[in-house]
């Protein structure tokens, strides 16, 4: 939530923006239109990263007060099929699939069967299962211009996932984790479970086999999704995966706080061309390979959607973040380290 008593009306936010990029002056007189609510480019030219939230040096959280008047103003335009996209997330049918008694519950929620053989190995034999729309968070919904239906929502999806009685949940998808440790603290809703980041349970399953990991001496070019910058404190934990796991997370520009956006939510805009699309994708990518990184390694499986063919053409192996480690522990991985590619 935006906190206007801590902004000093610096316009850090939109100058640092990678994206808006403004100059002084006009980030200043900007921002201040956004206070006022007047109208101003800022609300259709956002592209909703929320990296400003960890640019802002007073804690402010500018990117919430952007997306309630993207709300608010109807400004924010994406796609009909986007639109039809983030509908489906909690149309999907839903089921629990039984794992054994003494296995933790992860909820993969509807975004789970995206990279079909994912969810394979040691890591996830005997897990049980929550898929599908019942468990989807609507943190998405963000990135259309629609905050309020994360709050409308948010009890809902703490109740649902309650409701299986699970004392802890690891959560496959960073945005339910973001939705869990970060906005139902701003709705005031209490969780009575504890959330598991897919980060920390990696982390500490190595740690539990770390007689059977095979440190891989890689170095690679993380992508950070966009609910991340929720949740940055989980950085060090990743950091320290890393380490276990012997992979060198290369020292790029566009990492940690400078972290690009994939390029899915440009695509759905409707004033973003494919070429300034495609512009993006290639920045962070040749970033990636002129840093020295031999693979990208993804946590959201929609980063892993709309980069990991073009990784791949760049000489960048592509990983989501639990095939790195099925490697480590020593595994096979039968359709590649990014999920099968149907065609
Ligand atoms: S959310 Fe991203 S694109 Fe939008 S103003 Fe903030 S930094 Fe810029
Ligand atoms: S939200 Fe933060 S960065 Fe933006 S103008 Fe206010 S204090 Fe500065």
């Amino acid at each position: 939530m935006f906190d206007e008593s801590k902004c000093t009306l610096c316009g850090e936010c939109l100058i640092k923006c990678p994206y808006l990029a403004y100059p002084e002056d006009k980030a200043k007189i900007e921002f201040k239109k956004l206070i006022d609510g007047e109208n101003t480019p800022v609300t259709t030219d956002c592209i909703t990263c929320a990296a400003c939230n960890m640019i802002c040096p007073e804690g402010a959280n500018p990117f919430d007060l952007i997306n309630d008047r993207q709300e608010e103003t109807g400004s924010f335009k994406i796609t009909e099929a986007a639109i039809r996209m983030f509908n489906l997330g909690s149309a999907l049918p839903s089921k629990i699939i039984k794992g054994k008694p003494e296995k933790p519950v992860m909820s993969i929620c509807s975004l789970g069967d995206l990279l079909p053989g994912v969810l394979e190995g040691q890591l996830f034999d005997g897990l049980t299962f929550l898929k599908g729309g019942k468990y989807f968070c609507y943190f998405g919904w963000i990135h259309a211009g629609r905050p309020s239906l994360l709050k409308e929502n948010a009890q809902k999806f703490v109740d649902t996932l309650a409701k299986t009685g699970a004392k802890e949940i690891i959560l496959f998808h960073d945005d339910c984790y973001a939705m869990l440790t970060n906005k139902v603290k701003e709705y005031g809703i209490e969780v009575p479970f504890k959330p598991i980041h897919i980060i920390e349970y990696l982390r500490d399953y190595v740690k539990d086999h770390i007689d059977q990991i095979k440190k891989l001496n890689m170095k690679i070019a993380y992508q950070q999704p966009c609910a991340s910058r929720y949740t940055f404190e989980k950085d060090n934990m990743l950091d320290e995966l890393f380490e276990l796991i012997g992979v060198e997370r290369v020292n790029r520009k566009y990492d940690r706080e400078n972290a690009l956006c994939c390029g899915s939510i440009q695509g759905s805009m409707l004033n973003v061309s494919k070429d300034e699309q495609e512009e993006w994708r290639m920045r962070n990518l040749i970033d990636a390979k002129q840093a020295g990184a031999e693979a990208m390694v993804f946590l959201c499986p929609i980063c892993v959607l709309g980069l990991r063919s073009r990784a791949k053409a760049q000489g960048l192996e592509p990983y989501i973040i639990s095939n790195l480690v099925r490697v480590a522990l020593g595994e096979e991985l039968t359709h590649g380290g990014a999920g099968k590619i149907f065609k």
